[in-house]
């Protein structure tokens, strides 16, 4: 069924709200919409359509890493369903060199590459970006490809291997590679 899209000052229904900060205001007997969103005529509520989780100092996200420069790289934060994890906005995380790893990181490259997927907790929210940090045990990369031919790195006594052979480096957390089911 198609909700139907409701304006700000548009009737809800009958009925009072006694919420403060409710997405909905009373009006005599009726309910108006304190936002744009879906009516649910059912029970005369607005479900904000814009309404996010937001992000906050301390949430742990998961996401892939799209972007590597010299001193930072970029991560897309994936929308997770469930879990500790919150999910969309900020999308876009930055993860700055000093935060990279659990001991010295001399270089961005070392610690994670495109594609990468990654466990990461918020410092700070900035804007539309949020400062994450790699620099605990249970962060760091989840899951990595091999730079050169794509195949995924497997954790082994002499460091992270793919099937062809070709060693890399990583800032891995402590259950790369077993991390059990992420539910997007
Ligand atoms: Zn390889």
């Amino acid at each position: 069924m198609d909700k139907k899209i409701i304006l700000p000052g548009e009737y809800v229904g009958p009925g009072e709200v006694y919420e403060e900060g409710s997405k909905a205001y009373s009006k005599g007997d009726d309910i108006y919409s304190a936002v744009t969103g879906e009516l649910d005529e059912e029970n005369a509520t607005v479900h904000s359509r814009t309404e996010k989780p937001a992000l906050k100092q301390g949430d742990v996200v998961y996401g892939s890493i799209i972007m590597v420069m010299e001193s930072f790289a970029i991560v897309e934060i994936f929308p997770l369903k469930k879990g500790n994890v919150c999910p969309t906005a900020p999308e876009e995380g930055k993860i700055p060199v000093r935060a990279m790893s659990k001991g010295f990181t001399p270089s961005v490259r070392d610690a994670v590459r495109v594609g990468d997927i990654i466990r990461a907790k918020v410092v700070r929210i900035e804007g539309e970006k949020a400062e994450l940090t790699l620099a605990e045990p249970e962060l760091g990369v989840i899951k990595a490809f091999c730079s050169q031919c794509r195949l995924p790195l497997e954790k082994t006594p002499k460091g992270l291997t793919c099937a062809n052979g070709h060693r890399e480096k990583r800032e891995i957390a402590n259950d790369y590679r077993d991390y059990g089911r992420l539910d997007f």
